[in-house]
């Protein structure tokens, strides 16, 4: 087995009146995220990261904006078909590891159930996943507040 190393960036505008889903878990808030499918941005980040780990394009190629199919979706359901792709090229995730950048909310107290989330989508246990946040230090757009972003790595066994 060969092991490959891919990552991933995304990132979305705070909007109003959306339902906030990170990594896999809804928050209670009074705004979301701007996107198509539910605006996970920590999820869209490591199904990029695995996508590019085994060449596989990226997560706008597999899931476009424009498809209906794609109309509120559940980011975890995008993972567990990439997880899915991995499997089929014989390949195997080692881990996946995400730094998200928000001012809001507090993310700490809900990494656990985050990483569990995404260990189910992806076929993995807990140890597999990590998820880290940081504000932007009040800097910038992502300091003020109107978006959140994530970076990924995501490690994979392919076969040679
Ligand atoms: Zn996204």
């Amino acid at each position: 087995m060969a092991t490959r190393a891919g990552i991933g960036y995304d990132i979305h505008a705070k909007a109003a009146g959306r339902p906030l889903v990170l990594g896999g878990v809804r928050f209670e808030s009074d705004w979301g995220l701007a996107g198509h499918s539910d605006a996970d941005v920590i999820a869209h980040a490591i199904g990029d990261a695995l996508l590019g780990a085994m060449s596989l394009g990226d997560l706008g190629e597999h899931f476009p904006p424009g498809d209906p199919a794609w109309q509120d979706a559940s980011s975890l359901d995008l993972l567990r078909r990439i997880h899915a792709l991995v499997l089929a090229r014989g390949g195997r995730i080692v881990n996946v590891d995400a730094s998200v950048v928000a001012e809001a909310p507090k993310l700490a107290p809900r990494r656990a159930e985050m990483c569990a989330a995404i260990a189910r989508a992806l076929g993995l246990v807990e140890g597999q996943v990590s998820v880290k946040a940081t504000t932007h230090e009040r800097l910038g757009a992502l300091g003020r507040g109107e978006g959140i972003a994530a970076w990924a790595v995501a490690m994979v066994e392919v076969p040679e």
